[in-house]
């Protein structure tokens, strides 16, 4: 086999392993270089979203709703069903079958795109040749026109929570319990924490999320951060704001912590501890001196808008790089330089990205916040639809909710789409393909949406905007 490729990729997870296939797809020779292991000690393609995120957490989320609704609602359904059981190791089963799929189904990927999958770490030296060390240790040594590096983020770790993978957990533990832990901390009540917290607290957990901000989900449009706290409290979910964890200990089979709120310091101990605070992005190991490629203050590799370093021929994509650690702007920024590399169009739009989280009801959005548009003094105009009022929503006892939309009071545009409801990580295809065309609320309005369906609240949001709403009362 050829050591000497038109493009070689380090890192297979959503950012990298697409750059890969569409450079295989644009008729270059490409290898990709990933070292991921599982628990098992297994190698596999797929990154953090395939084999510790996005697909095995939603994966449980799934899971654990349909456990909860199976409890709660469907005797409401006039669906009487006996004891109701949780059998934790099929559901954990059920999991760990759809990741092997889905990480197998990178192999065929490749494959069939004519991309040369290497398992190993790949470190960038000099000159954009890429040195593979294999899990024996032996070397092999790739020259490539272009490097993309796509090597992804990992968990961020508190000194004074030290993390010991049984009692306290990062994300990826969280995800493989093989029991349903009694009382359960997770310290951050961001987009993981929360999924997180969910799932466990579905199949039986006590749940207490610490939060150090005082304000809940700063980054979501605050009208729906309000309704989501509602009903995560409803839920059970005791989400402490204000309260910053300072320490914890293992103590026997129990973790011990102490946290801080404007009251002063308080002890609690749970059964395990998620410490959900954030990613940093990773580059341990990935670059021998003398690359020229950069890093900038937070540990982030340095690129322009085209995701080009420093370095003539060095890329870089996803988490490891500037703007939200999101697997489909990986993936569209490892597209993008893929179809550059190739001589083709590429651009990847920041403005509109979409954002969702997975818990119930569930949360997604794009654009701009009400508060965000208010803070940059622009003149807008907001329009809301409540689930209650959605037939199709009632149907499926999932009332709760709405679809928001602000838009610009002097030429009508689309600033910024926000739902919290049924589906509403779907929902938000409509409003993120709205936007990507500079969409004005008319051109909603004025769009047919069948009936009934979740999708009629976007339509409904955008008539309210001009107080046209027809099947609610405008105010
Ligand atoms: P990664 O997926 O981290 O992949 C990087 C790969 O590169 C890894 O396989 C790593 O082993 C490999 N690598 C690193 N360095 C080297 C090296 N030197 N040599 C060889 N290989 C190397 N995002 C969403 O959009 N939706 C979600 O629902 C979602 N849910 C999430 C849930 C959880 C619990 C977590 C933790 C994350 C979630 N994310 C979600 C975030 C998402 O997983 C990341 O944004 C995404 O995985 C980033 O893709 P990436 O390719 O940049 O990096
Ligand atoms: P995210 O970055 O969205 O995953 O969210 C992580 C959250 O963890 C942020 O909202 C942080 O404020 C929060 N956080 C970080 N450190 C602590 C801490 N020591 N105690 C409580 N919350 C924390």
């Amino acid at each position: 086999m050829s050591d000497s490729f038109d493009v070689v990729v380090i890192g297979a997870g959503p950012a990298g392993y697409p750059a890969a296939i569409r450079a295989g797809q644009n008729k270059l020779s490409v290898a990709c270089v990933d070292e991921w292991k599982n628990f098992d000690g297994t190698y596999a393609f797929g990154g953090t979203c395939l084999n510790a995120g996005c697909i095995p957490s939603k994966a449980l989320l799934e899971s654990s709703e349909l456990f909860q609704r199976a409890k709660d609602e469907f005797a409401v359904h006039g669906i009487k069903l006996g004891d109701i059981k949780l059998d934790l190791a099929a559901m954990q089963k059920r999991r760990a079958a759809i990741v092997k799929t889905m990480t197998g189904g990178i192999t065929a990927l490749f494959k069939a795109n004519g991309v040369v999958g290497i398992q190993g770490h790949g470190q960038l030296l000099p000159g954009n040749k890429v040195v593979v060390t294999a899990a024996d240790g032996s070397q092999r040594t790739l020259q490539a026109k272009n490097v993309i590096l796509a090597s992804g983020s990992t968990p961020i770790r508190l000194k004074t929570v030290p993390h010991d993978g049984k009692f306290i957990v990062d994300s990826w533990n969280a995800l493989e319990f093989d029991a349903v832990p009694a009382r359960l901390g997770v310290i951050g009540a961001g987009v993981i924490g929360l999924e997180l917290g969910s799932v466990w607290r579905r199949l039986g957990s006590e749940v207490t999320v610490l939060e150090a901000l005082e304000n809940f989900l700063p980054m979501v449009d605050q009208t729906i951060a309000k309704e989501a706290q509602r009903h995560f409290k409803k839920q059970g979910l005791d989400i402490k704001l204000g309260a910053k964890v300072l320490r914890a200990e293992v103590k026997g089979a129990a973790v011990d912590l102490v946290y801080a709120d404007a009251q002063g310091e308080h002890q609690l101990q749970v059964d395990k501890l998620v410490v959900a605070v954030g990613r940093r992005p990773f580059t341990e190991g990935l670059l021998a001196e003398g690359t020229g490629v950069e890093l900038d203050a937070r540990g982030f590799i340095q690129v322009d808008d085209h995701c080009r370093t420093g370095t003539t021929g060095v890329w870089a994509v996803g988490d490891a790089v500037r703007g939200p650690m999101l697997a489909h702007k990986g993936k569209e920024e490892g597209v993008m330089v893929a179809d550059l590399i190739a001589g083709h169009f590429g651009e990847v739009n920041y403005k509109v990205i979409p954002s969702v989280i997975y818990t119930a009801p569930e949360i997604a959005w794009v654009g701009q916040t009400e508060e965000q548009v208010k803070a940059s003094g622009r003149a807008y105009k907001v329009g809301a639809f409540p689930f209650a009022a959605s037939g199709r929503a009632r149907a499926m006892e999932a009332g709760q909710g709405m679809a928001k939309i602000v838009a610009a009071k002097d030429d009508d545009e689309v600033l910024g789409i926000h739902v919290i409801g049924p589906m509403a990580g779907e929902l938000i295809g409509e409003a993120v393909l709205a936007m990507e065309y500079s969409a004005s609320t008319e051109d909603i309005q004025r769009t047919m949406h069948a009936h009934p369906t979740l999708s009629e609240a976007i339509h409904e949001a955008a008539l309210a905007v001009d107080k046209k709403a027809i099947d609610s009362i405008n105010r």
